[in-house]
């Protein structure tokens, strides 16, 4: 199947803001297919997606992972991503406050994603490693 679509042009698409299928504007492409687009409702960009089905298809290998890091591929995400998104990712420490699909810099691990916000001060980073779970809003010097 060959789509026509190209950057800058109209697509229908699922606003993950509005919860809505809206009119989004493409905003990058990734193989012929769109990667990002611009919701025309709310100006929010995201990731492309259709509307989500009742039923989530699930194909993997291994079942035993968890929902929410099959959602989030690390190399479809790092793929994407440009080299200002990567000059500009956040540099992780455990005092920051970090926000879904935020793009972080570790020390040690290297570029990953915030995959989920799990508690205020609890965050799932998806990384080449594999997700890992890491603090945020830990403030320094407790003990009050
Ligand atoms: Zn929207």
């Amino acid at each position: 199947m060959i789509n026509n679509y190209t950057a800058g042009g109209h697509i229908e698409a699922w606003c993950t803001k509005c919860r809505l299928e809206l009119g989004h504007t493409i905003v990058a492409m990734v193989a012929n297919a769109p990667k990002r687009v611009k919701c025309n409702t709310c100006n929010s960009q995201h990731n492309f997606r259709t509307k989500p089905s009742k039923k989530k298809r699930i194909r993997t290998k291994n079942s035993l992972q968890k929902v929410k890091v099959q959602e989030i591929n690390y190399d479809e995400c790092i793929a994407r991503l440009t080299d200002s998104d990567l000059a500009n990712a956040t540099k992780y420490r455990i005092e920051g406050s970090f926000k879904e699909n935020e793009i972080i810099n570790h020390p040690k691990f290297g570029i990953g994603i915030v995959s989920s916000v799990i508690q205020i001060n609890k965050i799932e980073i998806l990384f080449k490693d594999g997700p890992k779970l890491l603090v945020q809003n830990r403030k320094s010097g407790l003990g009050a």
